[in-house]
């Protein structure tokens, strides 16, 4: 998963100012070791499926904002947390908003973006979700670990998402929140399930709805050590 999901990042990415190809090459280099310990945290039985609400996705969220810290990502806001409600009342739900600011337009923003819930115990069995999603959620610290070290020439708001798996409502919450306007959105790479494909084959969409993304995705597939396939279900 680790190549996979960094060259998603590194691929839309490219599009706000990032040598696309170089980038790449560069993020071949992540520490897959440290990668997989990441999705080992989080898939861990002691974090009982990281459901939206329960303990076990507040552990989860707990080691994740201990992680931003470790990184010195700001927080977006007065601090990492966003709480939101769920649909049905139940439990605490928060997503982990950080900003890394851009070096020529730090007021447009890159969202890289993953939901780091699953779906919890269901009939006694722990549902893992090392794959979805503790993989994009790996791969999104990493990146966001070199864009610290590296920053980009937009802003980038690293957004660990909550209860995508009940709909979504922590990413509306994000977007309603006004904490970035929506029109200073550039662009949002989300990663999940980046560990799924046991034949080394990447999805990328987003090209079919913004054109413009086509060249800079099949300027990195060329060099990519993944094979990168685009679309996914559903309109592109
Ligand atoms: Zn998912």
């Amino acid at each position: 998963m680790t190549r996979a999901g960094l060259l998603a990042g590194a691929l839309a990415l490219g599009v706000a100012g990032v040598a696309p190809v170089a980038f790449a090459q560069g993020i071949r280099t992540a520490d897959t070791a440290a990668l997989m310990a990441t999705v080992r945290v989080l898939a861990a039985d002691s974090m009982e499926g990281r459901k939206a609400g329960s303990p076990g996705g507040a552990r989860a969220r707990a080691y994740l904002e201990r992680r931003l810290v470790a990184l010195s990502i700001p927080p977006l806001g007065r601090e990492y947390r966003q709480n939101f409600a769920l649909p049905r009342g139940v439990g605490a739900a928060a997503n982990l908003l950080g900003v890394i600011r851009g070096t020529r337009y730090p007021g447009r923003y890159l969202v890289l973006s993953a939901h780091y819930d699953h779906v919890g115990v269901r009939g006694g069995q722990i549902y893992n979700g090392a794959d979805d999603n503790a993989s994009g959620t790996a791969a999104v610290l990493a990146l966001a670990e070199a864009f610290r070290h590296t920053p980009l020439d937009h802003s980038v708001v690293v957004a660990l998402l909550d209860a995508e798996e009940i709909g979504s409502p922590g990413a509306r919450a994000f977007l309603d929140s006004g904490l970035v306007p929506r029109d200073a959105i550039v662009l949002n790479v989300n990663l999940d399930m980046v560990g799924h494909s046991e034949t080394g084959e990447l999805w990328a969409a987003g090209s079919g709805r913004t054109p413009a993304l086509r060249p800079v995705l099949d300027s990195v597939a060329r060099v990519a050590p993944v094979t990168v396939r685009l679309g996914t279900i559903g309109p592109v």
